[in-house]
């Protein structure tokens, strides 16, 4: 049971436990995982793809896009070879390994699939057409073939879950503890955004109850294990929720069935004050608060993914965050509130912004002028980071992917003069009370004085101070951000 906790009075015996794609990365990694959940009693076990899966299957829908045949018979050989490789280690049951082998070919049939999907799209893209009726019937036969591609990604995208939700359900059962290996799509009910997909929390608490609970009520040490990232549509399609988004699953799952404790196992013992990867000095955080951890996993730290606390502040779930590699050592829990609120707790970077500036004489002495720019983001769902305006002008950065989107771009064109700029990292100084805080600004600017800082954004959150630094800056001024502050 849990050792390292604080809070272990449990209400309704529901532990859900989160493993990663580190925590999942080969035999041992799987071994040691299943250890864990055993030991901490977990009643549901959330899993990643093994380690690297996620990024080839990716990279095959990419190879698909470009026409690479080569690239996908290498990459699905890769996938193969990974899973047989560590099905064997695990020596995992006959029917186990069937099952492992329809996953892996399904994995192709749906790659060549998509791969033959995205050729006819292309083709008809290029084909010219004559009248007015051809154009609008191409239009909504491309329309038709590029649902069909975004349904056959997500599917493509979840069989890394699927495969490695398989393999440690076989190696719980045959060690001598009880599980079952649940469809996460039978519970972790989605809208159509595929590829981030929104959940229906509504029909999931309905679905946890159906699905879930008759198998763990009453019957301490079993175990249901289920594919994190995974969804699916009303309609049975296969979504996910984004990458990095196991957590997000776990947090669902956790908020459905009210469980008593979240834990997110992963590659670092719990969170730090900054990435460890970039500052080998970042101090280990014991406890935090849902707002200053939200904000962080918002704000570029890939430890959580950025919707992960939303579920579990809605009904005051505890998240412990540790080490599947060193589970000894303890890690971070984060609560509603926490014993100490220091200024500055943590710092965060996050990459690839793109700075969006409009501006417009419309907006003087007017209203409903935000109004209509963030209808704008709303009608295209795509989401703003943080914001600055003036009496003309209104800045806003976003993810530069966002930027592919012509048509958001042109419909803000349509608002006013827009400037777009690229290749910024956002940095983040994340803590408590900093936006009644004298000299705060000051601090940060001198310890960054021979850095180009553009927009600074302060004073909407108690808990927020960000700005944009030029790509490739963001780890120096994180570092020497660190050293002023944390020490
Ligand atoms: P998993 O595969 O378990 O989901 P991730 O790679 O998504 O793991 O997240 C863990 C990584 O998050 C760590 O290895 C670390 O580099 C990174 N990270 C970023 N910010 C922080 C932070 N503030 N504290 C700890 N780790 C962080
Ligand atoms: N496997 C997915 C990814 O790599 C989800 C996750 O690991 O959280 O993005
Ligand atoms: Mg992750």
């Amino acid at each position: 049971m849990l050792s390292h906790s604080k809070k272990t009075e449990k209400v309704n015996n529901i532990i859900v436990s989160k493993f990663g794609g580190s925590s999942m990365a080969d035999a041992n990694a799987i071994r040691r995982s299943a250890d864990i959940a055993v030991k901490q009693g977990s009643s549901v076990v959330v899993v990643s793809a093994t380690y690297g899966t996620t990024n080839r299957l990716v990279e095959i829908t990419e190879a698909a896009d470009s026409g690479n045949r080569k690239r996908i018979v290498e990459l699905l050989a890769e996938v193969r070879a990974s899973h047989c490789a560590i099905a064997d280690d695990l020596a995992i049951s006959k029917s186990s390994l069937n099952e492992l082998h329809e996953l892996l070919d399904t994995t192709e049939t749906v790659a060549y699939n998509l791969e033959e999907t995205a050729r006819r799209f292309r083709d008809d893209e290029m084909s010219g057409f004559e009248t007015d009726q051809s154009k609008t019937d191409q239009a909504e036969a491309n329309n038709n073939l590029f649902l069909i591609i975004q349904r056959l990604r997500d599917r493509l995208f979840g069989m890394g879950e699927r495969m490695s939700s398989l393999l440690i359900t076989d190696h719980l059962n045959h060690t001598g503890h009880s599980a079952t290996c649940l469809d996460a799509g039978k519970v972790i009910r989605t809208d159509d955004r595929y590829t981030h997909a929104v959940p229906q929390f509504d029909t999931i608490e309905e679905l946890c109850e159906l699905h879930i609970h008759p198998v763990i009520d009453g019957k301490q040490g079993h175990i249901v294990v289920t594919q994190g990232f995974v969804g699916k549509t009303s309609e049975g399609y296969d979504t996910t929720l984004g990458r990095g988004g196991s957590d997000y699953s776990a947090a669902i799952l956790a908020w459905g069935l009210d469980a008593d404790i979240l834990q997110i196992w992963t590659d670092v013992s719990g969170m730090s004050t900054t990435d460890p990867r970039i500052v080998p000095d970042a101090q280990p955080i014991s406890e935090i608060s849902f707002q200053e951890a939200a904000e962080l996993a918002t704000f570029g730290a890939k430890i959580l993914h950025p919707s992960t606390l939303i579920p579990a502040i809605w009904k005051e779930i505890p998240v412990f965050v540790g080490s599947s590699i060193r589970p000894e050592n303890g890690g971070t829990w984060i609560y509603r509130e926490v014993g100490k609120a220091p200024l500055v707790r943590a710092l965060a970077i996050r990459r690839n912004q793109a700075l969006l500036t409009l501006t417009t004489t419309q907006m003087l002495n007017t209203y409903g002028f935000l109004y209509r720019i963030f209808r704008v983001f709303n009608d295209h769902r795509v989401s703003v980071d943080s914001i600055t305006t003036s009496e003309i002008s209104v800045a806003m950065t976003v993810d530069d992917k966002t930027l592919r989107d012509r048509a958001l771009i042109s419909d803000l064109e349509d608002l006013g003069q827009l400037n777009i700029e690229e290749s910024y990292e956002l940095i983040s100084l994340i803590g408590n009370n900093i936006n009644h805080t004298a000299g705060l600004a000051q601090k940060v600017f001198t310890a960054l004085s021979d850095i180009n800082v553009r927009m600074i954004c302060q004073g909407a959150s108690r808990h927020n101070f960000c700005f944009l630094v030029d790509e490739g800056r963001g780890e120096q001024a994180l570092r020497k951000l660190h050293t002023e502050f944390i020490g």
